[in-house]
């Protein structure tokens, strides 16, 4: 019978079982690069206590784990005293050139500084000459940007990475890392749950409207 049957919940209860399959699994004593290239609270809450995926985060995981699969991306690890430290690029193009893909809905002017300090990361634990970062839009369109090497950026890489081990393995929360990224993010409550309105972190930015 069909009739009877909620079909918006099966589909998304089937991306997000498509989601999970094509998600890194996480290693405890190692962190992924891209867990703190964003916020750490936020990469805090997905290993301790994740909210249960949504179908619009499901469809991005599927369309980046998806590239990544078909491009035969790769995942290397860097090891750091007792910590392991990973990083994946979609697209090996040659041994001294790598890319990462990212999907975007209009082509950016500059690289966003998070995709620069993962770029920056690959370069070294890849130890490639050349890393690209590749936005495209879904009509096809697409534009790269090569990084150069910083090793102050990749030392910010690896101390952030300490931080948030220690952090995990002592079970204590990192502190909110207010930036525009909140606004659509889905702890967005347990950060900013008491205010009424988006106003309190418009103030903490800065941008807040003048009284
Ligand atoms: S709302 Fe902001 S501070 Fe809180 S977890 Fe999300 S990105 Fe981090």
């Amino acid at each position: 019978m069909l009739g009877s049957r909620d079909f918006h919940k099966i589909i998304e209860n089937g991306l997000i079982k498509a989601s999970k399959e094509l998600t890194l699994e996480y290693d405890p004593d190692g962190i992924h690069v891209s867990e703190i290239t964003r916020c750490s609270r936020l990469s805090y809450f997905e290993r301790v206590d994740p909210f249960e995926d949504e179908s619009s985060n499901a469809l991005q995981n599927i369309l980046k784990g998806s590239v990544k699969k078909l491009l035969n991306g790769k995942t290397r690890e860097y090891k750091v005293d007792d910590l392991r430290i990973y990083a994946s690029i979609d697209l090996m193009v040659s041994k001294d050139m790598v890319v990462n893909l990212i999907p975007v809905s209009k082509l950016p002017e500059y690289p966003h500084p998070n995709d620069l300090l993962y770029a920056n990361a690959c370069l070294f634990i890849f130890e490639s000459q050349g890393v690209f970062i590749v936005y495209f839009t879904p009509d096809g369109k697409f534009v790269e940007f090569s990084v150069s090497e910083s090793k102050r950026m990749f030392e910010q890489v690896v101390r952030r990475a300490r931080i948030l081990h220690l952090l995990l393995k002592e079970k204590k929360t990192p502190v909110v890392e207010p930036s525009e990224l909140c606004f659509s993010c889905k702890y967005y409550q347990r950060c900013f749950g008491q205010q009424k309105e988006p106003e309190h972190l418009l103030d903490i930015l800065g941008i807040g409207k003048k009284k």
